[in-house]
């Protein structure tokens, strides 16, 4: 682990294993820390916001960190994809998510570093004083938050860490990592870069380990000043009552139950592949991806047909280090009897099984689970309503416009949405009547955007100008002339 400008083990000397979820060998062995080890952290950045030259870098010091990060990144280019294939599973087809997006985006996180007003004059206002009226000046500073408890999560792991380092370090914070237990090796690879960007010792910290106790740990600590977490609902709501203690900054992107909306005009043809995404990008393990689809009842049976015949045609199930492949396994057993459980409920409440809801007969190890699709699934039924985040598609029947806008928003769940139509404009009226925090229309998506959740799927916005403020407190500075 990386702590204090240093690596070192855990104090305990645990490691744990990181399989290789396709094969089920041993990728690495990690550091398993425990709450002291946090603590020490925890301390060090604490001591490197207080105490250390970070505090006076200029926003272009920061700029030349990022850049340098981003350079390095390219050029291990392939030792990252490796590592992803390797540990995170990730198919060839997500690789323009999984690597050279987060290196574009720490780019413009070293833009934004310089563009982002940390000072911003005020208009002059009377002041009354015994000497009569004078000028009240003022300004606007945004300081760093503090020291930041930073989450990430496994399934875009170089992408979700990118989205906090990039604004964390632009804005001059500093920041204990605690990687997913499943997902370690990205957030290690940073500690690496990073060791060779001459930060200041305590200002990038990467805890890894298999404990719960280690994320309660810096949610807990008085001296951490904010969270920024990625994962579950069920643990970002236990993040948020923990935080309330210390009244803590809290960011959560947290999960989501994205509704696709094809509408009567949309050519099926062309809708059938972004349809039956979820049933094999990233095997469904994607926050934002469209799980429901929602289409015209007249038009219900005939999807279908073409997403099985679209599923037997064109996905390849396999490990993903063979580029051909575009469903790879599931990150973990115990990921895939979940998903397993969450089949049953859907063939127990009377959805029905179009294709797939079983494990490939040919592959003998690994976390591996068909593509599968579920029609005439009405919202109330489970596998409506939660998160699978597995290969599983669900195809819900609509009668009108209305009806279809009202079964996408009736979810607790609001982060993405897709609309497939030939008219662009209607589809943006629609947009604007969907309550979740992006909507793609024919598959577009801007990555750089705001992104984040309305409703249960999280607090506040990453990406951009956006993240940038999530690592600020706004201070007012004010004076009389
Ligand atoms: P998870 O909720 O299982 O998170 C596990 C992480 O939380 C681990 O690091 C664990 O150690 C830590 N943790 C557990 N209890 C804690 C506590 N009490 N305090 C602090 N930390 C604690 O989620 P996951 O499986 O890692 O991620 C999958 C979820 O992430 C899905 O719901 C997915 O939709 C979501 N996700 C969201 C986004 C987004 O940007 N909105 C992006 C990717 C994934």
């Amino acid at each position: 682990m990386y702590v204090d400008g240093r690596w070192v083990e855990a104090q305990s000397g645990k490691t744990y294993a990181l399989p290789n979820p396709a094969t089920e060998a041993i990728v690495a062995e990690a550091p398993d820390a425990s709450r002291e080890d946090m603590r020490a952290a925890i301390a060090a950045a604490r001591k490197a916001f207080d105490e250390g030259p970070w505090r006076k870098s200029t926003p272009g010091d920061r700029r030349q960190v990022l850049l340098k990060i981003a350079d390095e990144l390219e050029r291990r280019k392939e030792e990252v994809r490796s590592l992803l294939v390797a540990a995170a599973g990730a198919e060839y087809v997500t690789h323009l998510i999984q690597i050279d997006r987060p290196i574009e985006l720490l780019r413009l996180y070293a833009d934004l570093a310089l563009r982002f007003e940390f000072e911003t004059m005020l208009p002059v206002v009377p002041v009354p004083t015994a000497m009569g009226i004078v000028a009240g000046n003022s300004m606007a500073v945004h300081q760093p938050v503090g020291v930041c408890g930073l989450i990430p999560t496994w399934n875009f792991p170089l992408f979700v860490s990118v989205q906090k380092l990039g604004p964390a370090i632009a804005t001059g914070n500093t920041m204990v990592f605690k990687p997913s237990p499943y997902m370690p090796l990205i957030d290690l690879l940073l500690a690496e870069i990073l060791e060779g960007c001459d930060l200041p010792r305590g200002v990038y910290n990467v805890v890894t380990g298999q404990s719960a106790e280690l994320g309660a740990e810096l949610v807990e600590s008085p001296m951490v000043d904010k969270i920024s977490f990625t994962g579950s609902v069920a643990t970002g709501k236990r993040i948020m009552e923990a935080a309330s203690r210390t009244l803590k900054r809290i960011h959560l992107e947290l999960g989501g139950k994205s509704a696709t909306l094809i509408l009567d005009d949309a050519n099926l043809d062309e809708a059938v592949g972004a349809s039956s995404s979820p049933a094999f990008f990233h095997a469904g393990q994607g926050c934002a991806i469209c799980t429901r689809i929602l289409v015209p009842e007249n038009k219900h049976d005939d999807l279908l047909e073409r997403m099985a015949a679209f599923i037997q045609m064109a996905v390849k199930i396999g490990d993903p280090a063979d580029p051909s492949v575009m469903l790879g396994p599931v990150i973990r057993e115990e990921r895939r009897l979940k998903i397993e459980e969450y089949v049953e409920s859907g063939r127990r409440e009377g959805a029905q099984l179009i294709i797939g809801g079983g494990r490939p007969k040919d592959l003998g190890k690994g976390y591996f689970l068909e593509p599968t699709v579920f029609g005439q699934v009405r919202n109330d039924m489970t596998i409506a309503r939660e998160e699978i985040f597995g290969p599983v598609a669900s195809v819900l029947p609509y009668r009108s416009e209305d009806e279809a806008i009202r079964i996408a928003n009736e979810s607790s769940y609001g982060l993405g949405g897709a609309i497939l139509t030939k008219d662009t404009l209607r589809a943006i009226e629609i947009a604007k009547q969907i309550r979740t925090g992006t909507v793609g229309i024919n598959g577009a998506f801007n990555l750089f955007g705001p992104f984040g959740g309305f409703k249960q799927s999280g607090i506040g916005r990453e990406g951009g100008m956006w993240g940038m403020h999530e690592y600020t407190e706004v201070q007012t500075v004010a004076w009389t002339s």
